[in-house]
């Protein structure tokens, strides 16, 4: 473990020698009375990197000079866009190139997933979830227990935290995967939890759940570009994640999915087509019958959204530069500092409860933050004071340090606010 101190020339040390320092440069940060905000809110819409305002203008410039041809044209042809994205998002989730594409928006492939891994019958009709996921998640859960015509009440199992406790334990989870296991289709979890931090232990999710004889899919739109992911050596069966949380790529950026090759050309999982789907040597005869592309790519329904996939391209080139590897290594440094400096905090009597898990394999670089009666104002305080962090009803403050933009000294400095609040409210 790393002897961190909390001093500020310590927190420029660490900056000075940090690998990933330039990438800082690359990225527009909002601004708080002429200077840059403390971004910790990359969880939520990552910031801009500088590059994509040029890959938007050289997309529109292609379509103004060569309008339909541009999709034959160029560097890029827009018919093939999405292939020029799959090897690094591979990367990301740790997948093969052909089980990944990116296409449409998360919640739209959530339910696309589902179409073909959830299949209830009326001995195994059951989903199991976290408790407290993310909302978009449950109604997806929800409506699509209803469309087959089961009880949500009945049919969704979500696991919980033991009273008195904010996180899961992987024994739960496993224990309730097997209590339920023969009347369960799938076990649809997110990465990490939006709203704790937990990283959950995706491996042996995976096993619970083919030991039970369900599919595993899960939401990783907390988890990419955040954790080390190995979906294909996991066995998972299906994943969907968004693009512009850790991985930088806009509001409304598009989504990936995973579907594991072992699916890949199952033809007898039922799935919704269209035409981008469909095998590419034949798409433009424009015959009858749906034949799907192998991989991940049979699941397409469209053409790529080419404008909003120029700017992940940008992000993605971003990470396959620096590679998930260093990027956890210097994630788990900064939060780890961030974490230190809060229980110096709370040494001098400060009460910031961070219900995210000690165990750096169990976490991001999310911390959250529980908060008392007071939680409201201290995040207007840091809100005040040019931090851009979120506050999720009922009491948590979320902070993201993201490794590839923040720096220790952003650490350190809403470290300083928080001790000043706290000492407002010691002599109160
Ligand atoms: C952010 C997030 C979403 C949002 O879904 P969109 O369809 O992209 O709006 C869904 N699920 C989880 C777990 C998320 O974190």
């Amino acid at each position: 473990m790393m002897n961190y101190q909390p001093t500020l020339a310590f927190a420029r040390r660490l900056d000075r020698n940090d690998p990933l320092r330039s990438c800082r440069r690359r990225f527009y940060f909002p601004k708080h009375k002429g200077k840059n905000v403390l971004y910790f809110c990359g969880n939520s819409l990552g910031l801009q990197p500088k590059g994509v305002e040029q890959a938007l203008r050289n997309e529109l410039k292609h379509w103004r000079e060569h309008a339909v041809e541009g999709h034959f044209r160029g560097d890029m042809p827009w018919m093939h866009y999405h292939k020029f994205l799959q090897k690094q998002s591979a990367a990301i989730v740790g997948a093969l190139p052909e089980e990944v594409v990116v296409m449409n928006t998360l919640t739209t492939n959530l339910h696309l997933l589902m179409v073909s891994f959830y299949r209830p019958t009326p001995e195994r009709f059951k989903i199991i979830m976290e408790a407290g996921a993310f909302p978009s998640d449950q109604y997806a859960m929800e409506t699509q227990v209803r469309w087959h015509g089961f009880d949500p009440a009945h049919a969704i199992v979500e696991v919980a935290p033991r009273p008195g406790e904010q996180t899961l334990r992987t024994d739960d989870i496993a224990a309730t995967i097997k209590q339920h296991g023969a009347q369960t289709a799938v076990i649809m979890f997110g990465g990490v939890n939006y709203y704790t931090g937990q990283f959950f232990d995706l491996r042996a999710i995976t096993a619970a759940g083919h030991a039970a004889g369900a599919y595993v899919g899960f939401d990783l739109a907390h988890a990419a570009g955040n954790v080390p992911l190995q979906l294909h050596d996991w066995g998972a069966d299906f994943a969907c994640w968004c693009s512009y949380k850790y991985l930088n790529s806009g509001p409304g950026g598009p989504s990936g999915i995973f579907v594991h090759e072992k699916h890949g050309n199952d033809h007898s999982l039922p799935r919704f087509g269209g035409w981008w789907g469909h095998d590419e040597q034949s798409r433009f005869l424009m015959k009858k019958g749906f034949i799907p592309m192998s991989g991940a790519a049979g699941w397409q329904l469209s053409n790529s959204q080419v404008l909003s996939c120029a700017a992940h391209k940008v992000s993605l080139d971003q990470f396959d530069a620096v590679g998930m590897p260093a990027l956890r290594a210097k994630s788990l440094l900064l939060t780890g500092y961030l974490e230190f400096l809060i229980k110096e905090l709370n040494k001098k009597g400060a009460r910031f409860n961070i219900i995210t898990p000690e165990d750096p394999a169990q976490r991001g670089a999310q911390l959250s933050i529980l908060t008392d009666i007071s939680g409201k104002a201290l995040f207007d305080y840091l809100t005040g004071n040019g931090v851009v962090a979120d506050w999720r009803e009922p009491n948590v403050i979320r902070v993201a340090p993201a490794p590839v933009y923040n720096s220790f000294e952003d650490v350190w400095r809403l470290a300083e606010l928080l001790g000043k609040w706290m000492k407002v409210q010691l002599t109160h």
